[in-house]
């Protein structure tokens, strides 16, 4: 019978053990998509500058046409100016002039402010490129870690799952579905240590006369609180 209940213990312990890959197995697509997604959002961080250059050189280069319009109509009205005829022609020539040279102005302030918003950008840029270099190599290296990992953690579920039927077969049929029973009610612990004159499972104390009883191994006990399985840690420490 010790065997048997050596046996459940083992097979509660792999189960555990399973648990815990299956869990990690299952986290990991998560894992990868976040270190993917740090990467890519640099990208789109360094499109959106890349981006933005082109737009602002496009919005300098129409400046640029503006401000060769501008000078044209001044060199057109300062021709006129010359030719006027009467003093109030030349006067409105002259007003015109002005106010094309203001609006030059503004278009030359403009051209500056642009240029150094070019500079500006252009040197975020170069800094996300070489970040965003790094945080490419960092990102490569780590997944290819998390997919070492991960095929790590398939190989100890398939080692883990070929011992488990080693044990099952040594089981029986009835052990094991008294086990399988209360491990799919009891939140996957379905074989408990006494510890002390507790259960290992509930934490509830346990009968003083049960638990010398549990102390024989000579059959499968249960607690009578949390209904499973319930062995003597001489049962364990036997096992080790
Ligand atoms: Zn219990």
């Amino acid at each position: 019978m010790q065997e048997i209940l050596i046996k459940l213990l083992e097979l509660q312990n792999i189960d555990k053990e399973l648990a815990i890959l299956e869990n990690k197995s299952k986290d990991m697509p998560r894992r990868i998509e976040g270190m993917q997604l740090v990467n890519d959002n640099k990208k789109t961080e360094l499109n959106e500058h890349q981006h933005n250059i082109t737009e602002l050189k496009k919005k300098y280069k129409l400046l640029e046409v503006d401000l060769k319009e501008t000078e044209e109509k001044i060199g057109q009205y300062s021709t006129q100016l010359y030719a006027a005829k009467t003093n109030d022609q030349y006067k409105a020539f002259l007003k015109e002039i002005e106010n094309i040279k203001k609006e030059k102005a503004k278009i030359e302030d403009k051209l500056i402010e642009v240029m150094e918003t070019i500079e500006n950008t252009e040197r975020e840029l170069k800094h996300l490129q070489s970040e965003s270099v790094e945080i490419e190599n960092e990102t490569k290296d780590k997944i290819t870690m998390l997919k070492n990992e991960e095929v790590n953690i398939h190989k100890a579920i398939k080692e883990r799952i070929k011992v488990r039927e080693e044990i099952c077969n040594i089981l029986g049929k009835d052990s094991l579905a008294i086990y399988e029973r209360i491990r799919k009610n009891k939140g996957g612990i379905a074989v408990v240590v006494v510890e002390g004159e507790r259960c290992g499972g509930c934490l509830n104390p346990l009968p003083p006369q049960k638990v010398l009883e549990i102390k024989k191994n000579d059959r499968i006990y249960f607690c009578e609180y949390c209904g499973r399985i319930a062995i003597s840690p001489i049962t364990r420490n036997s096992n080790q």
